[in-house]
């Protein structure tokens, strides 16, 4: 069953400098649909617009971001909601306890100057009402729970190791057992052997709580590792969706073809190629699939329309002319 569904996205920075607007289409026309208890990734180069999806799926829209077209629908069963409708207020309730959010860097959680024992404080004072003692034991509990030493409570911030803190924010965002958590690079700024750790302590909790995970991440490495479906991003498109085992197999998209094969493999030292060129700016996008520049397979029609993703096999979608070879380039499935 379904607990998020997106339908034509589209979440643009629109800015106006000296009088000359400019575009930046992050999120351009994304459908996706997100069941329960699932991991799913999005991958996808820098700037292809990611984590102004995420962003938008928290609800966490500032100027210049604006939302052009689109829902976002969240069903929990016992509230449904259109994010994109809410009150500031009324996100607020619905953020951590429903929604919750893992960033990049940690410090742009943990206050430098406070000790993580008054971020956890602070953090849960705000969302319930709890007796003395009550607040300190869930926090010691969690921390255990997640085999985290409780001793991180009396740190600051900066005596803690990037890994730790980064722990440390998720387990801060996973304490009131949200339904949904949004991690948007959770290990990118960590060392191999650390990313292993934080990407398991991901997985433990939703094993053990149940909740979705949507997790953003350059890394292919990370999505075969944790996630049950991924979705490609190229341009603030979904390219390519399928499940990790079936992508990983079976890629469609040149672009995702070239994702997957620049990975490298244990025994295997034959050179890795991946795709030729840069990704487009997105406030410039060429006409028609906008990898046509960079596609080995490039034909005239590339150039002029854009192809739909549409459904190739079971759970499979792919937005490639090669592949779509009937694509009229009008409804989608
Ligand atoms: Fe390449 Fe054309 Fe497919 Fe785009 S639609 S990926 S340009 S073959």
């Amino acid at each position: 069953m379904s607990v998020l569904k997106v339908k034509d996205l589209k979440s643009y920075y629109i800015s106006e400098v000296f009088g000359i607007k400019r575009t930046v289409r992050a999120v351009d026309g994304v459908y996706m649909e997100i069941n329960r208890d699932e991991v799913f990734g999005i991958a996808g180069e820098s700037g292809c617009g990611k984590s102004t999806l995420i962003k938008t799926l928290l609800g966490m829209i500032k100027p210049p971001l604006t939302i052009v077209d689109g829902e976002i629908y969240y069903d929990f069963g016992d509230k449904k909601f259109n994010i994109l409708s809410l009150n500031p207020d009324e996100s607020r309730k619905i953020r951590w306890e429903y929604i919750s959010y893992i960033p990049q860097s940690s410090m742009s959680v943990l206050n430098p100057v406070r000790r993580i024992r008054d971020t956890f404080k602070s953090f849960l004072g705000a969302h319930k009402k709890f007796e003395k003692d009550e607040l300190e034991g869930l926090v010691k509990e969690h921390l255990s729970a997640l085999g985290l030493p409780t001793e991180v409570l009396n740190a600051y911030p900066h005596q803690l190791s990037g890994g730790m803190r980064q722990r440390v924010t998720i387990a801060l965002a996973s304490i009131l057992k949200p339904k949904v958590i949004l991690a948007d690079e959770p290990s990118t700024a960590l060392d191999v052997v650390v990313q292993r750790g934080v990407i398991q302590l991901l997985r433990n909790i939703q094993e053990e709580q149940k909740n979705i995970i949507i997790i953003v991440t350059h890394d292919m490495g990370i999505h075969a590792n944790i996630c049950d479906r991924i979705a490609i991003m190229y341009a603030g498109k979904i390219i390519e969706e399928a499940r990790t085992d079936e992508i990983f197999k079976h890629p469609l998209h040149p672009y995702t073809t070239y994702l997957i094969g620049s990975l490298p493999k244990i025994g295997d030292k034959s050179y890795r190629v991946s795709a030729p060129g840069s990704p487009p700016p997105l406030s410039n996008l060429p006409n028609g699939c906008s990898f046509h520049p960079r596609c080995p397979y490039v034909m005239e029609k590339c150039k002029k329309e854009f192809p739909s993703l549409l459904n190739v096999e079971d759970e499979h979608r792919v937005a490639c002319f090669l592949v779509n070879k009937e694509d009229d380039n009008g409804a989608r499935d």
